[in-house]
């Protein structure tokens, strides 16, 4: 498979080139050169298949160009040792569960698949490879997780010092090894900034091999396409017509579910659930995208304003405002409505969700009033465990909630990181030493 760039179809790049350069050099996003569909046997024969079995069929089309069949396989068991339950809340509306990798969040999913990969390819080459990760949260943990203890990479994670909660911190600085966590005397941006300039220093790029690994890297997306699938052959109809709910920031994970609806998995329906942050839920009412600066919500792995995935969505529907709102039905809410909904499902269900995962339930509620869909079959996407946000979950509903045995290891490790000034100069010097 070859990947072309959302901003020039015409010429297209190999796998490999598309992870390590991770955005095109034109500033695109790389899209697979076709989206083949599985074929019909595949299809019926989900109920009965693992998530390994559909994972490989899923994969093997994107990555059989580059690597050999048992590569393939391996990467798969290896990447997805954890479960992917769905819970039902009642007979027709189920929860799926995505956060039962190491970091609690979906983001495991695509950072786990991405690390093999590339370990693979630096294996290959015989290259050593520097990944250079900003984060306030979630995705420098997945990241730091998925390569820890990889061959041939080094992993360097730039986090705001006092800005990310005690769990996420203990999370990206108790690693170690290949792991390095630089506590950064600044804000978020001023991580990004050091990225980003990092990447443009022509003398430091000549020294060392560079790479990100952010959420618009192909090797993440690809991966949030296989657990559609899983879940949809899980369900107990089959005639009955299906709707999933995805809580929304960088449109990743709702890309990786249009992948797999293309690859024929019977999908009727996506929502997407966004919080005060809704750049996408304008577009989709207006056609108009706008992005925005972002502002600060419970939900803040989807305090995004300028959604890099939408041009992916763009482009998968060849720009076709009509298609893309039949397609997706989009609705936001705000932190009072989210805290109540945490605190009604609860009462309802006994069901404790995290604040993304309670916004993806309102957005179905909605959809399913407006549409009056009581009789489809319903998925919400739980995309982080709920103890990553214990004090708003547990304010919510007046409900203790329990750490993961994963979790409480992590918070009795030592935290090792080191503290360094916002300044390049610094920054750089430090990168070479
Ligand atoms: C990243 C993240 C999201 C948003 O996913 P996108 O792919 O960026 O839309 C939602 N929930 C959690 C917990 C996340 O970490």
């Amino acid at each position: 498979m070859r990947f072309y760039s959302t901003k020039n179809r015409s010429q297209t790049f190999s796998l490999k080139e598309a992870i390590l350069q991770g955005l095109a050099p034109d500033g695109g996003l790389f899209m697979p050169e076709a989206i083949p569909r599985l074929a019909d046997q595949v299809i019926n024969n989900l109920p009965e298949m693992t998530f390994q079995e559909i994972a490989l069929q899923m994969a093997r089309p994107f990555l059989q160009q580059d690597f050999t069949e048992t590569e393939i396989e391996r990467l798969i068991t290896q990447a997805f040792d954890f479960g992917v339950p769905l819970v039902p809340l009642t007979g027709e509306l189920f929860v799926l569960e995505l956060f039962h990798g190491p970091t609690l969040a979906f983001k495991d999913f695509g950072a786990r698949f991405m690390a093999r990969l590339v370990e693979l390819i630096t294996q290959k080459e015989n290259k050593e490879l520097t990944i250079l990760v900003a984060t306030s949260g979630d995705t420098g943990s997945a990241v730091a997780h998925a390569f820890y203890n990889k061959n041939n990479v080094r992993v360097i994670l730039l986090y705001p010092s006092g800005m990310v909660s005690e769990i996420q911190e203990k999370q990206l600085t108790i690693l170690g090894a290949n792991v390095t966590a630089l506590e950064i005397e600044g804000t978020f941006d001023d991580c990004q900034r050091l990225v980003k300039q990092a990447f443009s220093d022509k003398d430091l790029r000549r020294k060392r091999n560079l790479t990100s690994a952010n959420s618009i890297n192909i090797a993440r997306l690809l991966p949030q396409a296989f657990y559609y699938a899983h879940a949809v052959g899980r369900l107990p109809f089959k005639d009955r017509p299906v709707a999933i709910s995805v809580p929304s920031g960088n449109l990743g994970n709702l890309t990786g579910g249009l992948i797999a609806r293309r690859m024929g998995v019977p999908i009727h329906q996506f929502v997407a659930g966004m919080n005060a942050n809704d750049v996408f839920l304008q577009y989709l009412t207006s056609g108009r995208f706008t992005p925005r600066i972002v502002r600060p919500t419970i939900s803040n792995a989807m305090d995004v304003g300028n959604p890099s995935n939408f041009f992916r969505i763009l482009d998968f529907f060849e720009h076709d405002h009509q298609r893309i709102k039949s397609a997706i039905y989009g609705a936001s809410f705000n932190d009072a409505r989210t805290r109540l909904a945490i605190k009604q499902a609860f009462e309802k269900y006994a069901y404790i969700f995290d604040p993304h995962g309670a916004v993806g339930l309102l957005a179905m509620e909605k959809f399913v009033q407006d549409c009056k869909a009581e009789n489809w079959q319903k998925i919400v996407l739980e995309t982080a465990h709920p103890a990553k946000f214990k004090d708003v979950v547990e304010e919510s509903c007046g409900q203790e909630v329990q750490n993961p045995p994963r979790l409480a290891e992590t918070l009795q490790k030592e935290k090792k990181a080191i503290l360094l000034d916002k300044d390049y100069s610094i920054f750089k010097e430090w990168l070479l030493s």
